[in-house]
């Protein structure tokens, strides 16, 4: 994917240029007395803009997205991010609300035919302008909905976390391919600028040897919003901040440091007499080990506000503070001569457009997704691991896929 996003100096001296000539045209214009300025039929020798942004293509030539949950992600990001993107567009809409469904329907232009009830999701595989379906729904819902949209017959992306177990995971990864669908988790850390941009200085070694790491992902749990209200029950949620945040802590760091760890232990806080940590824990930390004797430390907790992750490598440090934000993410590497803010322009919440086009190119191209269901599956066992550690108070050891041994 090009990024067009930074101007480059050749395009800040043209707009210069074509200021002045501009202004010319219409100062000859006014002294020309009352006459009604001219708008010239030939070339006035502007050439094809070199843009910011690539506009959207042509709404017939973009795949059509069915958002499956009108919640706060959905309504606040995605949509809008659809409404934005440049191989995709905003074409169905399921909703256990009638309300939201005409609501939301009119505002992105859905058409009745194409606006569901959860009891109808089948009935999307009459709708041929859905190519993908877009689950964002409470962290249990997830498997019970993918399926259905694979039956129906559409391509998915997930949100994160993938579902609540290993075998739910399993579950979606098999209906895929029973479907020949294909099945991305929304992890939009791999698409966000910063991140990627790290990862592509680790890649090119300029941190050296990263032999520890550490990632923190904190934010307040607020029982009055609905949002946050099935996040307290575990049946819904599947756990608590691990699940929710951690999560960002642990895919973020396999993916800089290109390994899979073979052991972890853990820990996890359920703060007594909090009502919000009755069914699910506040805090969880856990390090994990891995093969080439490297380490990670990773903490995740419902009360404060972080989101910071730091690279410790042989020649420089890396920090992303904040690191997986909706926009506003900074790296900052510290090398002996001093610190350098590696600033990444790019319009705001571009993450989230760049997560859902890739998914529309991987499909109508035939490509790999970056991000695929065995990614999330990946992660689900991880997270038990850390669970498993946490409750029985020891380390677990891992095997290569990611579950636990013995
Ligand atoms: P919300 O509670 O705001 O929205 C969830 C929506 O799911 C509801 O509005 C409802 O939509 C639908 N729903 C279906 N079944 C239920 C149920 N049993 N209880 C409640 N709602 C139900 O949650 P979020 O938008 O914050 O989170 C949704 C998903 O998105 C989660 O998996 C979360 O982890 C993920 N997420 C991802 C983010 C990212 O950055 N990638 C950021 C935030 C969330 P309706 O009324 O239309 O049926």
């Amino acid at each position: 994917m090009t990024d067009r996003s930074a101007p480059s100096a050749s395009r800040r001296e043209f707009v210069g240029g074509l200021a002045l000539g501009l202004g010319g045209l219409v100062a000859s214009a006014t002294m020309a007395g009352a006459q009604t300025p001219e708008i010239p039929n030939a070339p006035t020798g502007r050439p094809q803009p070199e843009l910011e942004t690539t506009p959207p293509g042509p709404a017939d030539q973009r795949l059509g997205w069915a958002v499956i949950g009108l919640g706060d992600f959905a309504q606040g990001y995605a949509l809008p991010a659809l409404a934005r993107a440049r191989a995709s567009r905003v074409a169905g809409l399921v909703s256990g609300n009638p309300d939201k469904l005409r609501s939301v329907g009119s505002q992105y232009g859905v058409p009745e035919a194409a606006r569901f009830g959860y009891d109808r999701m089948g009935d999307m595989r009459d709708e041929a302008a859905i190519d993908v379906a877009y689950v964002i729904t409470p962290n249990s819902t997830h498997a019970e909905l993918v399926v259905k949209a694979f039956e129906a017959g559409k391509h998915v992306m997930c949100e994160k976390p993938m579902a609540t177990s290993s075998a739910d995971c399993q579950r979606m990864i098999d209906a895929a391919r029973a479907a020949d669908r294909k099945l991305m988790v929304a992890y939009r850390a791999h698409f966000e600028p910063s991140n990627v941009k790290l990862k592509e200085m680790l890649d090119a070694g300029e941190l050296g040897d990263v032999l520890f790491a550490n990632s923190d992902h904190h934010r307040p749990l607020e029982p009055s919003l609905p949002r946050d209200q099935w996040r307290m029950k575990k049946a819904l949620a599947g756990g608590g901040s691990l699940v929710d945040i951690g999560i960002y802590s642990l895919n973020g760091l396999i993916w800089f440091l290109g390994e899979l760890p073979n052991r972890v232990s853990a820990t996890i806080v359920q703060p007594p007499g909090d009502a919000r940590f009755a069914e699910v824990e506040d805090i969880a930390a856990a390090q994990l080990e891995f093969p080439s004797g490297k380490r990670i430390h990773i903490s995740s907790g419902y009360q404060a506000n972080k989101k910071r992750i730091d690279l410790f490598g042989s020649k420089a440090t890396a920090v992303l503070d904040p690191a997986t934000a909706y926009g506003g993410n900074r790296l900052r590497v510290t090398q002996p001569e001093g610190t350098l803010e590696v600033l990444v322009e790019t319009p705001s919440a571009e993450q989230f457009t760049r997560e859902i086009d890739h998914l529309s190119h991987a499909i109508r191209e035939g490509g790999e997704v970056l991000t695929p269901g065995e990614m999330g599956l990946r992660d689900l066992r991880l997270i038990e691991a850390i669970y498993r550690s946490a409750e029985i108070g020891q380390p677990v050891d891992l095997a290569p896929d990611m579950t636990m041994k013995g």
